[in-house]
């Protein structure tokens, strides 16, 4: 299996190291040529507008949307979680989100006073807590018909998904923690079943 992870602003790097350090291969994303390399797809932190712009400017919006369309698992984290909802509210006016995944993103939503902070939280399917850190993060404010609920804090969703596609407020790419990483690592790509 070879994952990517886009890599045209932010977290990539962390990212990459998760998963060689689950021994899988991990390769970093800027072009359609590498999308057509992989089995699976990362989309990290760092600013959701600026990623979002870069899409374009990298001709990889249509390439990820046509990937994901085709049942591509697909991971977001934070800044990438905005990236790949249907809506984003407190986004910039020209910030258009790949709308692949039925949630309703507040961008920031944890406030200035808590712009960034660690917590222990509880994940379904996991037997321990999961060490979470926020950084500027995002919540899901709603979820559509088959998005599932896998944690919150403060009864907010910071952590949910499709059978094919994961998004996280927080970056479990910085926990040295690699239980939500095998959780992607387990999705299988849709129309693949069976
Ligand atoms: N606040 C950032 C954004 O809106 C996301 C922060 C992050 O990815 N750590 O893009």
């Amino acid at each position: 299996m070879k994952v990517g992870v886009l890599a045209l602003q932010g977290a990539y790097v962390s990212h990459v190291q998760a998963f060689v350090s689950l021994g899988v291969e991990a390769l970093e994303v800027r072009t359609p040529e590498d999308l057509a390399k992989i089995d699976r797809l990362v989309i990290p932190g760092g600013e959701s507008t600026t990623i979002s712009m870069l899409l374009d400017w990298n001709g990889m919006r249509a390439p990820i949307q046509e990937s994901i369309s085709a049942g591509m698992p697909i991971f977001g984290t934070c800044a990438g979680m905005i990236v790949l909802a249907k809506e984003v509210l407190d986004g910039r006016d020209d910030q258009k989100p790949l709308e692949a995944i039925d949630i309703t993103v507040r961008r920031n939503a944890f406030g200035r006073q808590v712009d960034s902070f660690e917590s222990e939280i509880d994940v379904l399917g996991l037997d321990e807590p999961f060490p979470s850190v926020f950084i500027r993060a995002p919540i899901v404010e709603t979820i559509g018909e088959g998005v599932k609920v896998f944690a919150r804090v403060d009864e907010k969703i910071v952590l949910c998904g499709t059978d094919s596609i994961l998004v996280a407020s927080f970056h479990p790419e910085l926990s040295n923690d690699g239980r939500i990483h095998e959780m992607f690592l387990s999705m299988e790509p849709l129309g693949s079943q069976g």
